[in-house]
């Protein structure tokens, strides 16, 4: 995916999608999950990460859509719930 090369510059980003969680990942607007992936709350920054975070999959759980990655600053593992209808 182009958009995924742009971010990470050499496109060796470890994206883990189950099926379901990219069929639902794909059917957002790409500017939504930009903007999904470069802010992701850090516990370990206390702060949003405000860069991509990194080698995230994702998986579903009931409608929600859960991606799981590492904070771009810190390499803490960070997480995100979008939540489903
Ligand atoms: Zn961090």
């Amino acid at each position: 995916m182009s958009w995924l090369r742009k971010l990470f510059g050499s496109g060796e980003a470890k994206d883990v999608f189950t099926p379901e969680a990219k069929e639902f990942w794909e059917s957002m607007p790409e500017k939504e999950r930009t903007q999904i992936i470069n802010c992701v709350w850090c516990v370990s920054c206390k702060k949003p990460t405000g860069v991509p975070m990194v080698n995230y999959s994702g998986e579903m759980e009931g409608k929600d859509l859960i991606l799981t990655g590492r904070c771009g600053h810190c390499g803490c593992k960070v997480t995100r719930l979008i939540e489903g209808e």
